[in-house]
């Protein structure tokens, strides 16, 4: 599933590629990934449009699309759900059997597929209001996280999850987070040490913005061109480790911590597995 280092790596991969490009036609497969806006309304407003910026925020990808003339510029959510995919490939391609939507830019399409249309790509831009600061951005200070975490009851790694205190950190990385913090999931949130505390917030930071550096967890080469773009050989950069190698204790259950040698154990909070260990983490 997607997290917010892929989305950012997706991001700083199309946003050059999309720059300018005006939208020709706007072919509809699935209206459920648009809800609330209907396919004749995302018609009217693409049609014609172009791309001027592409911005990531949480795990979106914020479109800024311009109306024909140099006109109004307006927002358009798109979000990869747990199987979507977007990318360019040339016109004269078959589109996917999963396509949700295609955009046509002349040349290219730009294509959303989504096998299982938990996908999101609409006008509304509800989905972006109450999300707290971005974990790597500036408003993410440590007396902020300190005043976030100090009222709640929740163990830390729910807490963690809750997009209106920082937007984006999803299962893996606040697993990751919380390991190389040495700070215990189970921790009620209001309970942590401000020494404590500073040390989550670096490992967030840290864990997010190496896992960017690296690239994605998943290949961005979807229509498989093996073609390069210089940033990232779509999605990984040339060198990196392997993505499993680097993860401490997400999906690592009965393993050993590669610290410690004690095995990873897997619990369930909120519905979600957490993974840690009871060594290296017993604060
Ligand atoms: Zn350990």
């Amino acid at each position: 599933m997607p997290e917010l280092p892929e989305v950012e790596v997706l991001v700083r991969h199309l946003a050059p590629r999309l720059k300018n490009k005006m939208i020709r036609r706007v072919e509809v497969r699935r209206a459920r990934i648009l809800r609330p806006t209907r396919p004749a309304e995302l018609k009217r407003a693409l049609t014609g449009a172009q791309f001027a910026d592409l911005a990531r925020r949480a795990k979106y990808l914020a479109f800024t699309l311009q109306r024909p003339g140099g006109g109004e510029r307006f927002l358009l959510l798109g979000h990869l759900g747990m199987t979507g995919r977007m990318y360019l490939q040339p016109v004269n391609a078959p589109l996917p059997k999963h396509t949700a939507v295609a955009l046509n830019l002349g040349g290219e399409n730009f294509v959303f597929e989504d096998t299982r249309y938990f996908g999101r790509f609409t006008l509304d831009p509800s989905p972006q209001e109450g999300l707290g600061p971005e974990p790597l951005g500036d408003e993410f200070t440590l007396e902020y996280f300190i005043q976030g975490l100090k009222r709640s009851a929740q163990a830390v790694k729910v807490k963690l999850l809750d997009q209106s205190l920082v937007a984006g950190v999803g299962n893996i990385y606040a697993c990751e987070s919380l390991f190389h913090a040495g700070v215990s999931p189970r921790l009620p949130a209001g309970k942590l040490a401000r020494g404590q505390i500073k040390r989550l917030r670096s490992a967030l930071r840290k864990t997010l913005a190496e896992a960017i550096r690296f690239g994605s967890t998943v290949t961005l080469d979807w229509p498989g061109t093996g073609e390069r773009d210089g940033l990232f050989y779509y999605g990984r950069a040339e060198g990196a480790t392997d993505y499993e190698e680097r993860l401490c204790v997400y999906d690592r259950q009965g393993q050993a911590c590669r610290v410690c040698g004690t095995p990873i154990r897997r619990i369930v909070q909120a519905g979600r597995s957490t993974f840690y260990c009871p060594r290296c983490q017993r604060s």
